[in-house]
């Protein structure tokens, strides 16, 4: 492809894409549009399949749950090469692991090279991570000390170690404590240690390594995130451990987070794990109820604050969300989001049974766990049927409707191809599956009470399962 077709074809896409955009807007309004549509960016499209930047992991949850098919179809309309979107987040990079993307967008060689700038890295930061909003409670009060001890006076614990396992605080202590150093003069650098390889892999392809242990040698602190993924890879680790001697060295203070304690690293060198753990070691545990249903009341008051708007989340929806996520405060304040950005989205409080059954949408992305055995059960029950009339082949209506109907939401509510619901279905063709799906969609487009009908059908099965 010559550059001049390749401009070109970025050219159409971006076009493209903001038709698609405000078509979305005309018909879910401006609300909907400016939450998830609006910030959300055309890549490109490669092996039809239209890549779509998203900033987080919710925003891509919540349009491939709420909007996507619609894209797509809207995209198809002006580009019928399409017939896939996938999606990308660049996240303000601290907290997605394996996220390609968050690496190979992040500093330019031009930005290593630049040791006069070593403070660049505090950039990354995310300045809401504070002490003052880190909740503390038994499970992680040890860590929550040492990081506040560390920040007030450098070098007490050096280096700091905290490990626990993912969604659990690691990421906010860490950049609480940048953002209370980068109050001081002091030079810091945070970043993943996924970060640090990838510079320093860059550096040697670069051939400027010098100007890489320049910048990280050269620091008064160095925060590396998730240090787990630096084990296995020798060469990172041998610059690693230079870096971190140097550092100790010259009482530059090393703080670390990581997955696991320093023993259980598997693949890392034995004399960087005493390293790591010469210094102070300290666990977070998973949260109990009390702390959990804290932190929920905490980020609802922020979330008032920063929208100026009151939350509607009762405390019975909060207790329930605390009591569903027992291992990750991360899950557990994505489901809260979730809940509250509907209730914005509806203007309405949510009940109890609204926040279930968000967690149930939320859950079936995850996984696919309708069966079409529920939801034909659950069907033939509806409709008051013997399941053997309804699995033969009579065709009578009141027998085939409800078939129909379950066919229906068996495309809708599982992840099965159409061939193979036709094979539940007492091994019909998939060409019948097709047929029941668009007359089922023409009744609903026509007829109100059956729309109900089949709604309620389906809210039926996402709740019993
Ligand atoms: P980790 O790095 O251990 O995987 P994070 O630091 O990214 O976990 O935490 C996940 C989410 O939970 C973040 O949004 C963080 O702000 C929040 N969080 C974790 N622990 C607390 C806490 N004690 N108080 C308030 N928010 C917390
Ligand atoms: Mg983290």
């Amino acid at each position: 492809m010559t550059i001049t077709t390749a401009l070109q074809n970025t050219d159409d896409l971006k076009k493209n894409w903001s038709e698609v955009q405000i078509k979305l807007k005309e018909i879910y309004g401006l609300d909907v549009y400016k939450s998830w549509i609006q910030n959300v960016e055309a890549k490109e499209i490669k092996h039809n399949s239209l890549t779509l930047v998203v900033k987080t992991r919710f925003v891509r949850d919540w349009i491939v749950s709420h909007y996507a098919d619609k894209i797509l179809d809207f995209f198809q309309k002006l580009d019928k090469s399409v017939t896939r979107i996938q999606f990308e987040i660049h996240e303000s990079f601290y907290n997605e692991k394996s996220n390609q993307t968050n690496i190979v967008d992040f500093a330019t060689g031009s930005q290593i090279a630049d040791s006069k700038d070593a403070g660049y890295a505090t950039n990354r930061l995310d300045h809401r991570l504070t002490f003052s909003n880190f909740v503390v409670g038994e499970s992680n009060q040890l860590a929550f000390s040492a990081a506040k001890r560390v920040s007030e006076t450098l070098g007490h614990y050096n280096p700091l170690f905290i490990y626990g396992s993912v969604g659990l605080g690691k990421t906010h202590i860490l950049n609480a404590i940048g953002n209370e150093l980068k109050k001081t003069d002091k030079k810091i650098i945070y970043l993943s240690a996924e970060r640090f390889m990838y510079q320093f892999v860059k550096s040697i392809k670069n051939k400027d390594t010098q100007k890489f242990k320049d910048v990280f040698r050269n620091v008064d602190v160095l925060i590396l995130d998730d240090i787990q993924f630096i084990s296995g890879k020798e060469v990172t680790q041998e610059e690693f451990f230079y870096t971190f001697n140097s550092l100790i060295e010259n009482q530059s203070q090393v703080i670390i987070s990581c997955d696991r304690s320093p023993n259980d690293l598997d693949r890392i060198q034995d004399r960087i794990k005493s390293r790591l753990s010469g210094g102070l070691v300290v666990d977070i545990q998973p949260p109990d109820i009390a702390l959990r249903l804290q932190i929920l009341k905490n980020r609802c008051k922020t979330e008032e604050t920063y929208f100026g708007k009151e939350v509607l989340v009762n405390d019975e929806i909060l207790v329930f969300i605390a009591n569903e996520f027992k291992s990750s405060i991360r899950d557990m304040l994505g489901v809260l989001n979730r809940i509250i950005a509907s209730s914005r989205i509806q203007n309405k409080v949510p009940t109890l049974q609204d926040a279930k059954l968000i967690l149930k949408d939320l859950i079936n992305n995850m996984q696919s766990v309708i069966t079409i055995e529920d939801i034909q059960k659950l069907v033939v029950n509806y409709y008051n049927l013997p399941m053997s009339d309804f699995l033969s082949s009579r065709r009578s209506r009141h027998i085939a409707r409800p078939r129909q109907v379950a066919m229906y939401l068996s495309k809708k509510l599982t992840t099965k191809s159409l061939p193979d619901i036709g094979r539940k279905f007492t091994g019909r063709d998939h060409t019948t599956v097709i047929h029941a799906i668009k007359k089922v969609e023409e009744l609903m487009a026509a007829d109100k009470k059956f729309e109900y009908e089949v709604q309620d059908i389906s809210n039926k099965i996402l709740k019993s399962n």
